[in-house]
């Protein structure tokens, strides 16, 4: 197994575990409603969790009507749990199949290239795409390009 592949699969599951403990949703973002406590002059923009009717405030995002409190509410509010655990558990699935193949580390066991026949030399750009995203990246930059399998070494750039 590679190195970049556990770390990416690290990432993820530590994402996953972050959403898994936070309150559960859905979190949504009212721009009507502010939140306000005693002592507060001025109300919050918030996104909250619960029944409606006795939210919990799971964000202040600062003063209400401020344009930039209001698009961090929203933001949050789009990427509440259940939708992170989403993402996270597909991103997962995707790296269960784009790793490194058992007999030829060096190949993806999942992608061809266009041809249909050959395989895409390790890392290949599902893989990279999806650690671009996480922000892991090689520090030797690698670019793929399809190789027939058993001949990858030919066109893999050095380390
Ligand atoms: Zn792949």
């Amino acid at each position: 197994m590679s190195d970049l592949h556990e770390q990416l699969m690290a990432a993820a599951n530590a994402r996953l575990e972050l959403a898994r403990a936070a309150t559960p949703g859905p979190w949504r973002y009212n721009p009507e409603k502010m939140w306000n406590l005693p002592g507060m002059h001025f109300g919050e923009e918030f996104v909250g969790a619960g029944p409606l009717g006795n939210t919990t405030c799971v964000a202040g995002t600062g003063m209400c009507d401020d344009p930039q409190s209001m698009a961090d509410a929203a933001h949050i509010a789009a990427n509440d749990p259940a939708t992170v655990i989403r993402h996270c558990e597909r991103d997962l699935q995707v790296l269960e199949r784009h790793r490194p193949a058992e007999d030829e580390p060096r190949l993806c066991r999942w992608c061809f290239g266009a041809n249909g026949e050959d395989y895409f030399p390790w890392p290949c750009p599902e893989f990279t795409d999806l650690a671009t995203a996480y922000d892991i990246t090689d520090s030797a930059p690698r670019v793929p390009q399809p190789v027939e399998r058993g001949k990858g070494s030919t066109v893999l750039p050095p380390g």
